[in-house]
């Protein structure tokens, strides 16, 4: 089977980049989210994205055209008829993802695959909505999607062999590295990530350091890129709280319990970055 048009579901920070790459590979994007206004704020941070390589010369403002030219905008979930490919990219959470795919099961044509970005959710239980479980994928695009390599494909129970090929050589595509991953809670990255950004809130929430302090730590004491604590704000606090939830209920073992000033952020509405707010504070 060979992959032309896409359907992403979620215009959000991942939806976005994830038609970003995929209309700059040649892919015909349909783009959809809830609101027309939600879909746009998307459209608008791909253009912004694109004119940033134009500006670094990586591309041609008409080749930037082109790109915007084959994605469309869309509110309406009967536009997954006439698509190839789903890549579901809407809020991490299972019932959510269960009511879209079930419908996405009686809109897709019979050959379209299934795909979600889920960051932690079971592939099997999000398979199972559907009448077409050797027919469903994780694909799980790393955060900035245009910037980060990895692709996580995770197999459910049923995914056939044939579909995951399809897949792999899609990813390779957008020019990203397919990893093959099981399907256990959270993966391999977020079983490995989240914990260690959970232990960082808890590292705070004790009143070990501040939370300068706790970033300054492990970016220059670790080498990493972005403190542990600016990590969860680009996130964005409820998906961490949602992984933190899916790993404690899904391994059953308290070490993945949240930390309460976590809970606390996501009731407040400090999301992080995309609210403004979070461990710190944006423009
Ligand atoms: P986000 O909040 O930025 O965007 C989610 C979007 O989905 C919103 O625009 C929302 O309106 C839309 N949406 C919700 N329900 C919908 C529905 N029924 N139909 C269509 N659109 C719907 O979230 P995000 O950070 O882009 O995360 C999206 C998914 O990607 C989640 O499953 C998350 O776990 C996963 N993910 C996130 C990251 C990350 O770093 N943020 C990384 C990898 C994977």
């Amino acid at each position: 089977m060979k992959v032309e048009k896409v359907m992403v579901i979620g215009a959000g920070q991942m939806g976005s980049g994830i038609a970003q790459v995929c209309a700059q590979a040649g892919y015909q994007v349909v783009l959809n989210d809830l609101k027309s206004e939600f879909v746009e704020r998307g459209l608008s941070v791909i253009g912004k994205n694109l004119s940033r390589n134009v500006e670094k010369g990586r591309m041609t403002d008409a080749q930037k055209q082109e790109v915007l030219n084959r994605i469309t905008a869309s509110t309406d979930l009967n536009d997954a008829g006439a698509v190839d490919l789903v890549i579901e990219a809407a809020v991490e959470n299972m019932e959510i993802k269960t009511k879209l795919f079930a419908e996405l099961d009686k809109i897709a044509p019979q050959h379209a695959i299934l795909a979600s970005n889920t960051s932690s959710l079971p592939i099997t239980e999000i398979a199972a909505a559907t009448n077409r479980p050797e027919q469903v994928i994780g694909m799980h695009f790393m955060n900035p999607v245009p910037v980060m390599k990895l692709v996580e494909i995770i197999r459910g129970l049923a995914t056939a062999d044939e579909v995951y090929q399809v897949i792999e050589d899609m990813t390779k595509t957008l020019s990203k590295v397919p990893v093959e991953v099981n399907d256990f809670p959270g993966f391999v990255s977020n079983r490995i990530l989240l914990p260690m950004i959970n232990e960082a809130i808890f590292t705070l929430y004790e009143g070990v350091a501040t939370k300068e302090a706790i970033d300054e730590v492990m970016k220059l004491g670790m080498n990493h890129p972005m403190g542990p604590l600016t990590l969860a704000d680009f996130i964005g606090l409820d998906t961490c709280l949602y992984i933190m939830e899916t790993l404690h209920q899904g391994l059953g073992d308290d070490k993945y319990r949240p930390c309460p000033l976590l809970r606390k952020y996501v009731k407040a509405g400090w999301l992080g970055r995309k609210t403004g707010r979070g461990f710190y504070t944006y423009e």
